[in-house]
């Protein structure tokens, strides 16, 4: 048996470690600098930088790191030993307040869309102190922020921390004006379900496009998918188990809660999720997790496929962020309260999400807008590119008699008049699940299900929080400047429920009659990534990131074309793999079994006239057809690939490649797909979708 409450943040410099290790004055510093911001003295910071040295190196650790998120979207880290030379070619252990506080990384390998070109060649990294540092492969692992010299951000961990002030400081406004004088910060919380899928690494390494892409660029579809659902919450296979132990144990070393385990929809797919915590500390321990589930897979001798749709016709993997807003003392500020004026609050700070989604729809979809996801968005199993609310029928019910000014009537009938310090009473937790639905409330949160597996969440919650903020701020300043507060809330809840309603959905948002039906409401429907990608610059949504303090605009048009740039150069990779698979092996397979069949054919006329040899002739004439189709479709996708390089533009190369290469990676893929249910197991050369997604007994 493991003792769980001992190995859990074993690895980690946690409170605990800092109060134990740490002299008095030290700890109440560091406690001023994480709770309330304040700058940390560079004496205390030596103070520190000693300790965790001692603490680190006693755990193992002889190298330490900046970890920091840049945005290529996976974690980056350069190793520094703590050695300094002593006389008599000896060493010691050093490590100080300076580089515990600020890094130095060769930044020009990172990139940063012309950030560094215009500004400084040199970034640097920044000790966040409130995400604590922790060890990973005897390394102190310290959790920075990445910024170029001229303080503009080059990393997901900068603007994040920035949308949480600008949250914190409108949601306190609000909560000022309902007399809440005890909090003293609002943060978000997020508890990210992550999924992912696991295969044998045998199987992996015979399939390059797993190895380049991370998904399979062709594959006919297997005889048994998920169509039984007996995936679903079924038994754990023993070694998936194993690995699942492995890894939980990996993770609360490093203090990450991972709390439930369980299979998902699709073959060899499963989930995983965390109690939620602060949102930039969620962020940081997704990051991990998702490195930790790739490195435990390994040790089991399995590989973990994070991309967003490995498999066509098979589900892909999302990532569900759910999130909510609390109080430095403990409240959770989307949970129904008890009371009328806890109701109140509750409904304004409801609505303020709402608002916030119906108003920047644009830039929501544009946070999990990649070339993976695209596979996912809108396609029959994930949310539909469309953003839309679901709040549930009861909440839908109580919002419509605000709208209308009518009393609303619970379940038990009970007759509740709507005022303005008599809202009504609203039960908690009545929501069913809309699991069709990219924006759900449940209960006491929101879930946002459009995240894609493999992306940094710091992207949705950046956006989120900014968003929240805005029309917190917009409720605060209209409140703030009202004669009687309680009717001046009650008129505002009314007229935004009419303003946003158009964003409340809770039907099917799979159907194709939800298309049509959004598009009469006004919503937008950006179905791909170019498109999702054009709304960052929209006038409107630069102008919310601005006032906010959360990015300027030099920022965001940098972000804008290294995203661009990221989904272009995702296509290509993939139309240069499938291109060299199927010119290579797979014609070399087609041609091998067209052989196959004409020596069959000359055996057996030779053999005697008299046997018919029709069924192999009508094979090897459709293999045929199919042989010269590849090659033209080949040639083709070859022509298109060459045509970018008369193009300059990231916006004009990722349209381009979203819809010609897009195109021609599909035509080749038909005959391909066409030709393994054609060609017998032993000359295809790549394991099939069933050897695969069966891989792990
Ligand atoms: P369900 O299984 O119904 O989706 P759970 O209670 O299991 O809901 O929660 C799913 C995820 O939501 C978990 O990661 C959980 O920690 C997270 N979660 C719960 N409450 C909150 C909250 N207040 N803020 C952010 N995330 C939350
Ligand atoms: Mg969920």
């Amino acid at each position: 048996m493991k003792n769980v409450p001992e190995i859990f943040g074993s690895k980690v410099f946690n409170d605990a470690v800092m109060k134990e290790r740490l002299p008095k004055d030290v700890y109440k510093a560091l406690h001023k600098t994480i709770d309330d911001g304040e700058h940390l003295q560079m004496d205390l910071a030596n103070v520190l930088a000693e300790a965790m040295k001692n603490w680190a190196t006693e755990n193992g650790a002889t190298h330490f790191t900046h970890w920091f998120q840049p945005m290529t979207g996976v974690t980056a880290e350069k190793h520094d030993s703590f050695i300094s030379p002593e006389t008599g070619g000896r060493v010691m252990m050093e490590f100080s307040g300076k580089e515990l506080v600020k890094g130095e990384p060769d930044a020009s390998s990172f990139p940063s869309g012309g950030l560094r070109a215009t500004f400084e060649a040199r970034g640097y990294t920044a000790w966040d102190p409130t995400s604590y540092a922790f060890i990973k492969d005897d390394c102190l692992c310290i959790p920075t922020a990445f910024c170029s010299y001229s303080g503009e951000a080059l990393d997901k961990k900068t603007p994040l921390l920035r949308s949480m002030q600008a949250l914190d400081k409108q949601a306190i406004r609000v909560l000022r004006l309902f007399g809440n004088e005890d909090a003293k910060r609002v943060i978000t919380t997020v508890g990210p379900e992550q999924e992912y899928f696991l295969i044998d690494t045998e199987v992996y390494k015979k399939r390059p496009d797993l190895i380049y892409t991370g998904r399979t660029l062709f594959g006919s579809r297997p005889p048994k998918g998920q169509e039984l659902d007996d995936h679903y919450f079924g038994k754990i296979k023993p070694r998936v188990k194993e690995f699942m132990a492995d890894l939980d144990e990996e993770l609360w070393k490093l203090g990450i809660y991972a709390k439930t385990e369980h299979n998902e929809v699709a073959p060899a797919q499963h989930e995983l999720a965390p109690v939620f915590s602060t949102t930039n500390i969620a962020t940081d321990h997704n990051q991990l997790t998702m490195e930790l589930l790739k490195t435990v897979a390994k040790r089991h001798g399995m590989t973990c496929l994070l991309h967003e749709k490995p498999f066509a016709g098979v589900n892909g993997s999302g990532k569900h962020n759910n999130w909510s807003i609390s109080t430095d003392t403990g409240v959770n500020l989307l949970e129904p309260g008890a009371t009328p004026s806890q109701n109140a609050q509750f409904l304004l700070f409801l609505v303020a999400v709402i608002k916030a989604v119906d108003e920047y729809q644009g830039l929501l979809r544009m946070s999990v807008a990649s070339a993976g996801n695209d596979h996912r968005l809108g396609a029959n199993e994930a949310p539909p590119a469309i953003m839309s609310v679901f709040i549930g029928e009861e909440l839908e019910a109580v919002l419509s008699s605000i709208e209308e000014g009518t009393d609303y009537h619970d379940k038990k009938k009970k007759l509740m008049s709507i005022g303005a310090t008599v809202l009504p009473h609203i039960p908690k937790d009545k929501t069913d699940r809309n699991r069709t639905s990219p924006f759900a409330f449940t209960g006491n949160k929101f879930e946002f299900r459009s995240v894609g597996s493999e992306d940094s969440i710091a992207g949705c919650n950046i956006v989120l929080n900014t968003i929240v903020a805005e029309a917190l701020a917009e409720y605060a300043d209209r409140l703030e400047g009202a004669a009687d507060f309680d009717s001046a809330l009650s008129e505002l809840i009314h007229d935004e429920v009419v303003a946003h309603k158009r964003i409340l959905f809770n039907g099917n948002g799979y159907g194709e009659e939800w298309v049509e039906e959004a598009q009469k409401r006004g919503l937008l429907n950006l179905k791909s990534t170019p498109e999702a990608l054009a709304q960052f610059s929209v006038p409107k949504n630069m102008e919310v990131f601005i006032k906010n303090g959360v990015y300027t605009e030099t920022e965001i048009l940098a972000r804008q074309e290294i995203l661009l740039e990221n989904y272009y150069k995702t296509i290509n990779i993939e139309a240069q793999t499938l291109s060299m698979m199927a010119k290579r092996n797979i014609m070399g397979a087609a041609l091998k079994y067209e052989k196959a069949l004409a020596d069959t054919i000359v055996a057996k006329k030779g053999a005697s006239a008299a046997i018919s040899t029709e069924t192999e002739e009508r094979q090897l004439s459709k293999m045929s057809d199919l042989v010269s189709d590849l090659a033209k479709r080949l040639d083709k996708l070859s022509a298109d690939m060459a045509k970018e390089d008369e193009m300059t533009d990231v916006a004009e190369l990722a349209t381009y490649h979203r819809e010609t290469i897009n195109e021609s990676m599909h035509g080749v893929r038909e005959v391909v797909d066409e030709m393994e249910t054609l060609i017998p197991l032993d000359i295809w050369p790549y394991p099939t979708y069933g050897q695969i997604l069966y891989s792990v007994r």
